[in-house]
């Protein structure tokens, strides 16, 4: 059984699907109306450049620390007469600390934080319920924007480290006929500091679990604010891990084509003075955006490239995904191959199973003799059931000898062992929507 814990607040909004505002079409809109010509600031200036002194007089929504880059902050404290210092401790704060409310910053002076906390938030989404399953180790969260759209992360926990699937974008705009996530149509960008927040949310809750962990369930009346509810039936988790290292750009969204932002989310979770989280333990799901896969290849960080590849020829790649008509496997393959070579890093292919579809030991077969001799390796990912699609989940018996006949050239291949598939929090079931759960 599946608990169900909603945000009463304000209510659940109802899914605008298949609105399509077309990539790019949103700005950076991080406190309101005002900030669409957000600019870079000088590195080692301390006074507010006029674009941040009139966005502050001018807003009337709380300034989003969130959505400061280090030297933005700098100069947000600066109009507020305060030192540079004053803004590394506010981000230790809220990267390192994981302070949710900018009155528990303790290290500022009572008046500053007052003045802060009357015009300053940490972070815009709004968390409208948690659901928990598997004994309490894997954790959905639905998140409303300011702009309205939903969206999913999903915190899933191992004895021995955590792991979040973030979103990147409300929706998407590639339209692979197996995903949940493909049919909301695209609704929007996500800005690089709502990727960072829900990072910084599955660190919390990892916090505040452990923190839990051992009390009595009895004794802890569950809130959304605390978040450290996993429900009745879930018990406590065995194990907890210590730390949460490990991020996967693998919910909403299709991340190159929200390039920017999303690098410059990496760029932050990255940051040794902030989130510290080891480039290894970055990765970024791609459908086959071939000028993404490109930019990667050249990319500071060595983060970890996955690629969903999903069958061995362009007749049932395109029928599947429609992205393979602008980039088709062999140009597919052949970017991959030039990533490799370039960067000495090996991919991973990930492989939906569609019984009858693209499941066959021909089609396994096909798929050995393109990758066999390429620094890569398969995930094979039953599919995960979406309401409403006629589409078959390959029995176990066809994935495991898909699986042993790409083996057999060679091929290293794993069967990827799901979660949240009964709270609907499994890859491509995010939809984003307040009745999408079970
Ligand atoms: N847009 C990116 C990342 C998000 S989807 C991408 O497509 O790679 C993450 C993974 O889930 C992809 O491999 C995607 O093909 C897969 N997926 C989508 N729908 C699925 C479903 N219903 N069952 C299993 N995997 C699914
Ligand atoms: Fe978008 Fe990835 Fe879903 Fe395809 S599988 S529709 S690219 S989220």
């Amino acid at each position: 059984m599946v608990q169900w814990h909603k945000a009463l607040k304000g209510g659940l909004h109802v899914d605008c699907h298949h609105h399509y505002f077309g990539c790019g079409a949103w700005g950076n809109y991080p406190h309101g109306r005002f900030t669409s010509t957000i600019g870079p600031s000088s590195r080692h200036s301390h006074t507010a450049p006029t674009w941040l002194v009139l966005h502050i007089i001018m807003s009337d929504t709380p300034t989003n620390l969130l959505a400061y880059s280090d030297t933005e902050l700098v100069a947000f404290m600066a109009t507020l007469g305060e030192p540079a210092f004053r803004a590394r401790q506010i981000a230790r704060q809220i990267y390192v600390n994981l302070v949710n409310d900018i009155n528990q910053m303790t290290d500022l002076p009572r008046v500053l934080r007052e003045r802060l906390a009357a015009q300053a938030s940490i972070g815009s989404l709004q968390l409208q319920r948690i659901i928990s399953d598997e004994a309490g180790m894997t954790h959905k969260a639905l998140f409303t924007l300011p702009s309205g759209e939903h969206i999913e992360s999903v915190l899933m926990l191992y004895p021995d480290r955590a792991t979040v699937c973030v979103s990147t974008q409300a929706g998407c705009a590639m339209g692979c006929t197996f995903c949940a996530t493909g049919r909301l149509g695209l609704l929007r960008n996500l800005d690089s500091h709502h990727i960072v927040e829900q990072v910084l949310w599955a660190r919390r809750l990892l916090q505040a679990l452990r923190q839990t962990h051992g009390q009595s369930t009895a004794a802890h009346t569950p809130t959304l604010e605390d978040s450290t509810w996993w429900g009745d039936d879930g018990g406590h988790p065995e194990a907890l891990p210590q730390h949460l290292g490990n991020v996967v750009f693998m919910g909403m969204g299709e991340p190159f084509a929200n390039y920017d932002r999303w690098w410059q989310a990496v760029e932050r979770l990255h940051d040794p003075q902030g989130m510290n989280i080891g480039a290894r333990g970055l990765t970024v799901s791609t459908v086959g955006l071939v000028p993404g896969i490109k930019r990667l290849a050249e990319a500071p960080l060595p983060v970890n490239l996955a690629i969903s590849l999903h069958a061995p020829n362009d007749e049932i790649r395109s029928a599947m995904m429609p992205v393979n008509k602008r980039w088709n496997v062999a140009e597919l393959l052949a970017t991959t191959r030039a990533y490799i070579a370039k960067t000495g890093r090996r991919v991973s292919f990930e492989y939906v199973l569609l019984q009858g579809q693209n499941d066959t030991p021909e089609l396994a077969h096909e798929l050995g003799l393109q990758l066999r001799g390429m620094l890569c390796h398969v995930n094979l990912i039953p599919w995960n059931p979406v309401p409403g699609l006629p589409l078959g989940r390959s029995e176990r018996q066809r994935v495991t000898s898909f699986q042993r006949i790409l083996q057999e050239h060679g091929v290293a291949c794993t069967v990827r062992v799901e979660r949240g598939v009964s709270i609907a929090a499994a890859c491509g079931q995010l939809a984003g929507s307040p009745v999408s759960g079970p």
